[in-house]
């Protein structure tokens, strides 16, 4: 086990060199370059990532940035990366922390996300987002002029493949996993996945009351098995696929812990008043324990 770990961290950190000596400084910090032509940006750790994809028929966005201060930031970046328009943008979710700059890019640019997107963005819709944006900072307010919803254009089924240039990018649906409407982005080639909210690294994932366990294991284990060298969560750092393994470690135990409970005759208020996951007191978002444990008592009741 000592071994395994020791095994892991030299992983993550061999990792981490690598993509910081791809760093793009003329880009700023925000900016990790991670792969050729293929950059993420994300202002904050906490905060939802933004993918730029270089192609030589113009470019690929993965979500549009945290708030629209990212998107602004993201749109001058690919100012100067390239003189290619940005053609087309590609949702992983349908919450504002990775929809709301849609409207910094598009017109001209295509947003696409699988079926379902637009209709959960509207119902969703606070008409106060844009004052609350303005209230924020100086630079908010600028970069939030010409704020409205702007939702996916494209919807597609169960799977999208643009070909676009050298590069082909596969769109994923991942259903029940998080939002509305959910998508992984694949580039087989360069084996680069954009794996969505359906994976945060060491954070506990907010799991709102349609989304089941058993659908979000699922996703994990069709991304895993993609065999990815480089996974870029909803939000996080970007890392190797082994965030797919702790993922699946922490949802087997709470699975079991619930379980354990539910069977010695425990109520749902008693498990979250007592079940402890001290393993994982170090990762992000204790606060959603108590929903991760509703979720997985839900997983509990429904396999009995
Ligand atoms: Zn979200």
């Amino acid at each position: 086990m000592r071994i395994r770990s020791t095994l892991g961290l030299v992983s993550v950190i061999c990792f981490l060199v690598f993509v910081s000596s791809l760093t793009a400084q003329d880009l700023g910090s925000q900016f990790k370059k991670i792969k050729g032509g293929i950059y993420v940006q994300s202002a904050m750790e906490t905060n939802s990532n933004c993918g730029v994809i270089l192609t030589q028929e113009g470019v690929v966005l993965v979500d549009s940035g945290f708030n629209p201060t990212d998107s602004r930031a993201v749109l001058d970046a690919v100012k100067k990366l390239t003189p290619r328009p940005i053609r087309f943008l590609i949702d992983t979710e349908t919450h504002p922390d990775h929809t709301t700059g849609h409207f910094v890019f598009s017109p001209p640019t295509i947003i696409i996300n699988h079926t379902g997107a637009g209709e959960a963005m509207r119902k969703d819709f606070d008409p106060e987002r844009l004052n609350t944006l303005m209230k924020q900072s100086p630079a908010m307010r600028e970069a939030a002029q010409g704020y409205r919803l702007v939702a996916p254009q494209l919807e597609y089924g169960d799977k999208l493949t643009l070909r676009l240039g050298e590069r082909t990018i596969e769109v994923l649906h991942l259903k029940n996993v998080h939002s509305g409407a959910d998508s992984a982005i694949w580039l087989p080639q360069e084996r680069v996945l954009f794996a969505a909210s359906a994976m945060g690294p060491r954070r506990l994932n907010n799991i709102r009351p349609f989304v089941t366990i058993q659908d979000m294991l699922h996703a994990i284990r069709m991304m895993k098995a993609l065999n990815p060298e480089i996974v870029v969560p909803g939000h996080g750092s970007p890392g190797p696929p082994s965030m797919f393994d702790d993922a699946e470690r922490y949802y087997a135990v709470l699975l079991e812990r619930v379980g354990a409970m539910a069977r010695a005759g425990k109520t749902l208020d008693q498990m979250k008043a007592e079940l402890k996951m001290p393993e994982y007191a170090a990762w992000a978002n204790q606060e959603r324990l108590p929903n991760n444990i509703e979720a997985a008592y839900r997983a509990v009741q429904g396999s009995k």
